[in-house]
């Protein structure tokens, strides 16, 4: 009999140990790029034999599992790793921005095959949005069928529960239609979660990294990587900082309807409403004048300075290796100066070891968080156990 073991250590833990479903077999050939022989399965699953060959048969079915190239040359017979059959199989990335959208194909190894970047005004009723975006999404797709699809929101997202909206820039959207709509339009699942959460999952660069990734675009939002797991929060609200109150924004109006958000001086918004900037009618107009206007510099300064004072909070509080500072405005060099030196200024020096606060690769980190959290939502073990019910019936 094939000893039954653990899979999960507790919430946002790693794999203690494996599990034997072929949904588990499969999770453990996607850790592993370079892939597993069958010798090396038993060893590590400590299955029996013919349990084992029942399953990989099954995944094999499935187009999930292929056999690559002999592992190394031995004599005799050499054993031919197995791997997680990610060939040919495409991931649709949609990231939906306050003015703007971007639609990337990826593959599952995460190289964008295409993107397309189109302006939009999410103040428009959602059908007329999501109509542009599923047209340019079937351009790019050009008759392909994805596997799933990701769409990141610059909002908070809650993937069970459907948080509320009111008060946010999707106020007047309805997530589950949107849902529906793209999945009958796709023909592929379809994952939402916030923007700035799947750019956090973008910049991961080894499974047990502690991060902060912060989006400063019209919006301002952070996504928050705990020892390589993603933090929702109870109700997928976490990381929603743009609505943190500091007292150099009191008396200024936020969006949300309160005086004093983070938002109403460290946003895209809140610098193209400045009296100051009154002719410029776009944030990208704004920011292409960072080095021709003289005003431009030290108000993204000023903006860069009061997020540090907020991120300096979260960082006393998580101790993350690294915050990615990303966005439209993020990436401007003063505003992520004056951002690290604020936090150098307001955080406890233990949090402040090998600190790193970089610039993030936000537009690709978006789409590639997107991708990774479409692949692990189709291919987590209870899901592939499903799809194999399935297929079998
Ligand atoms: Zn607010």
């Amino acid at each position: 009999m094939s000893q039954q073991r653990t899979l999960v250590g507790g919430p946002g833990q790693p794999p203690v140990g494996p599990a034997t479903s072929a949904g588990h077999i499969l999770q453990l050939l996607r850790s592993s790029p370079a892939g597993y022989s069958r010798a090396d399965l038993l060893d590590i699953t400590g299955m029996a034999r013919s349990t084992l060959y029942e399953r990989l048969d099954a995944l094999f079915a499935a187009g999930l599992v292929y056999e690559a190239t002999p592992l190394r040359s031995q004599r005799g017979r050499p054993p031919r790793a197995l791997r997680f059959d990610d060939r040919d199989k495409l991931v649709l990335g949609i990231e939906i921005g306050h003015t703007h959208a971007g639609v990337h194909l990826l593959s599952l190894s995460r190289d964008i095959v295409a993107s397309r970047r189109l302006p939009i005004d999410i103040g428009q009723p959602q059908e007329d949005v999501v109509s542009r975006l599923m047209e340019q999404s079937r351009q790019l797709l050009d008759g392909r069928r994805p596997v799933g699809a990701g769409v990141g929101l610059p909002a908070p997202v809650d993937p069970l529960h459907r948080l509320g909206l009111e008060r946010t820039v999707l106020a007047h959207w309805d997530l589950q239609r949107l849902q529906d709509v793209m999945e009958a339009s796709l023909d592929c699942p379809v994952l939402l979660e916030n923007d700035a959460r799947s750019m956090a999952v973008g910049e991961v660069r080894h499974p047990f990294e502690s991060l902060v990734a912060v989006k400063v675009s019209t919006g301002v939002g952070s996504g928050i990587i705990v020892r390589g797991a993603l933090v929702r929060g109870a109700h997928g609200a976490a990381g929603d900082i743009g609505h943190v109150r500091v007292p150099e924004a009191a008396g200024r109006l936020c969006r949300c309807g309160r005086d004093g958000c983070l938002a109403a001086m460290a946003s895209g918004r809140a610098l193209l409403a400045a009296p100051q900037f009154a002719a410029y009618r776009t944030l990208r107009q704004l920011v292409d004048a960072y080095d021709s206007d003289p005003d431009v510099r030290p108000a993204v300064a000023e903006a860069g300075r009061v997020l540090g004072r907020a991120l300096a909070a979260i960082i006393g509080t998580l101790n993350p290796g690294r915050v990615a500072v990303g966005g439209l405005v993020g990436v401007l060099p003063d505003f992520l100066q004056a951002c690290r030196r604020q936090i150098l200024d307001d955080a406890f020096e233990p949090s402040l070891v090998d600190l790193e606060v970089v610039p993030a690769d936000s537009r690709a980190a978006t789409a590639v968080g997107l991708c990774r959290l479409v692949e692990e939502s189709l291919y987590a073990p209870e899901r592939v156990e499903q799809m194999l019910v399935q297929q079998a019936g």
